[in-house]
């Protein structure tokens, strides 16, 4: 066996698949569900709601229920960011017989290119990843708004067994818990009835879809205070666009760039959005203008891209602080009510929140439409498939912990890049080391053989160049042994 056969044996045999949907949701039966005739108030028409809405339609048809169905959504700005990995897609078709329209891709990425402070190097993807936006507002329909706007496609009468009704743009200002008179919940919005007081709708189910945007809103703060909500930890993070059009020379081509600790403290992508159009995006760190020139005037920046002035070139003229989840939520559901989305803090983290936005929804809406909407309910069928995502999650972050950390030696940058280097010198597809960034890329391998194949990666190429590696490790740079020495230890000691 060739390594690259035995690498990509690995990497077929441990690729992640969406997963087995059918456990444990049965004994399936509609009678026990929402009962015929109730209300459900999404609240929130990201991903999570419209395909939480979506399928909940699609169950009514099929088992001639009828549901009332209100999405409510505030089209805010709702980021930017639209890479939508494979298994997301196949997901997205087969839990929700939804494709991407053509007309929405505005690339399909070939390779990734690794790119630290000592230079880069560039990755095979075994199939190609689409490129979107995420919202409609440069002209373009984005992915998330085209999923609200097909929620009924291809069951345009299904309206006639349930109603669906689509609220937007509104805010909702507040939800109240049902109290001893009603036993409806209370979602007030923004907009106004003839009267001038408050509209309301009355709720046996809400679905909280509001996503990180609406952390720390008074109508979150008094949500978490009436039912026990928690809101997942999170890491910051930050997105911008940017036009390319200015620059001297652009080498992006059909790549994404994972861009690690060229502004301190974070790991950066570049997501080509077609011609002269960049996404921008960080982890970890909330970048400033400073921090955008740092990025592109550093010399392994500028071989990829020389743009001069970026801070004039972003096409919102802002940097959007945002948040991704680093871990699960400790109260997401309760009677009567449940989040989905990001807000429940369940899918792989760092990775792929399509995908846990589409597999969330599906387990939560199985769950209330065939078993019922009590705590109980949702602790047995949501919760308990989800907690898959747990060990594997907690490993995920200390990889990326460890990473931050490790990644400030210059020694580690030389050493992962002449490994990865020499590995394609071999084969273009590499070994090791490149199915390492495959996974991370692709979110298609778990985070335990990841790190172990960078482990083995690294290990190898020791192993095969002593002479070399000893002098990456030793005798360039300015680090003294002393300090490499104790580099290794605290990282070790980190990881355990
Ligand atoms: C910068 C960034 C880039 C990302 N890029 C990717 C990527 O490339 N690929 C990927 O797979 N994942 C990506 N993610 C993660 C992914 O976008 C999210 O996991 C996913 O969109 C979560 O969907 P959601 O429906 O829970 O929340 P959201 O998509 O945030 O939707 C929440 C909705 O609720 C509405 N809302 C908020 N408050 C109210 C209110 N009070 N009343 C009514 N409506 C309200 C908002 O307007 C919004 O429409 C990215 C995340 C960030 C932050």
């Amino acid at each position: 066996m060739s390594p690259s056969s035995l690498i990509k044996f690995l990497e077929s045999k441990f690729a992640r698949s969406i997963p087995n949907m059918q456990w444990p949701i049965r004994p399936a039966d509609p009678s026990r569900g929402l009962p015929d005739g109730a209300t459900v108030v999404i609240v929130g028409g990201g991903l999570a709601g419209s395909c939480f809405a979506r399928l909940l339609l699609m169950l009514c048809h099929k088992e001639n229920k009828r549901i009332n169905i209100y999405l409510v959504n505030s089209t805010g700005c709702n980021y930017c960011g639209g890479l939508v990995t494979n298994i997301a897609q196949e997901a997205m078709k087969r839990l929700y017989k939804l494709n991407i329209p053509e007309n929405l891709v505005l690339e399909k990425i070939n390779s990734c290119v690794y790119v630290n402070r000592e230079g880069h190097v560039k990755i095979e993807l075994p199939r190609l990843i689409t490129a979107t936006l995420r919202t409609s507002r440069f002209g373009v329909t984005g992915f998330d708004d085209s999923i609200k706007h097909r929620i009924l496609e291809g069951m345009e009468d299904c309206t006639k067994t349930s109603t669906f009704t689509r609220i937007e743009p509104t805010i909702v200002k507040r939800i109240i818990p049902p109290d001893g008179e009603s036993k409806k919940w209370r979602v007030v919005l923004s907009r106004r009835r003839p009267n001038g007081s408050p509209d309301e709708l009355l709720a046996d189910l809400v679905v909280l879809a509001t996503g990180f945007n609406s952390l720390d809103k008074p109508m979150i703060n008094r949500f978490m205070q009436s039912t026990g909500f928690k809101p997942p930890p999170v890491l910051r993070a930050c997105v911008t666009e940017i036009d390319t059009s200015t620059a001297r020379y652009n080498r992006v081509g059909q790549q994404v760039y994972m861009i690690d600790g060229i502004v301190p403290g974070s790991i950066l992508a570049f997501i080509p959005k077609g011609k002269n159009w960049l996404t921008l995006t960080s982890l970890n760190k909330v970048l400033s203008f400073e921090d955008l020139q740092t990025l592109f005037n550093h010399p392994v920046v500028k071989e990829i891209i020389d743009l001069p002035n970026p801070a004039e070139c972003l096409r919102c003229h802002v940097i959007c602080p945002s948040f991704v989840f680093t871990g699960p939520s400790r109260c997401f559901y309760g009677d009567g009510w449940v989040a989905v989305g990001d807000l429940a803090g369940y899918g792989r983290v760092l990775k792929d929140g399509y995908l846990a936005a589409f597999v969330g929804a599906w387990y939560a809406v199985h769950t209330v439409f065939y078993h019922g909407t009590s705590r109980t309910h949702f602790a047995r069928y949501y919760h308990r498939p989800l907690r898959r995502f747990n060990r594997e999650n907690l490993l995920g972050i200390k990889l990326f912990n460890f990473n931050m950390f490790i990644g400030r030696q210059k020694w580690f940058n030389r050493l992962l890049l002449a490994a990865a280097k020499e590995e394609r010198q071999k084969n273009p597809y590499g070994w090791a080391i490149h199915a390492a960034f495959r996974g991370l890329q692709t979110g298609l391998l778990p985070y335990l053989l990841i790190s172990l194949l960078f482990v083995l990666g690294l290990f190898r190429y020791v192993l095969r160049h002593p002479f070399q590696a000893w002098r990456i490790i030793f005798c360039r740079g300015k680090e003294n042994h002393s300090e490499i020495k104790k580099t290794i230890f605290s990282a070790a000691r980190k990881i355990i």
